[in-house]
């Protein structure tokens, strides 16, 4: 089942406020989940838990998405912008 959280925005004043709502969000996430990935890298290496390593690892991948995803907001940005 497909599940849309985007309200149905007709003005493009809404919509860019809308737009950089959700770009502070995601922000947001990169800061908790890049933290959180820092601090089991450290938490890992001072315990020589291979556990928390391997996660911290995994939090990485989920920071490279999270970044893909800014830049593409970046680029719908700047389009939206520019016509
Ligand atoms: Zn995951």
């Amino acid at each position: 089942m497909i599940h849309f959280h985007r309200p149905k925005i007709k003005s493009q004043d809404l919509l860019h406020k809308y737009r950089l709502i959700e770009r502070r969000k995601l922000k947001t996430v990169m800061t908790i989940t890049g933290t959180m990935m820092i601090v089991e890298v450290i938490g890992g290496l001072l315990t020589g838990s291979l556990a928390l390593l391997s996660d911290a690892g995994h939090m990485f991948t989920h920071f490279f998405c999270l970044r893909g995803q800014l830049c593409s907001y970046s680029l719908c940005y700047k389009r939206g912008m520019s016509s």
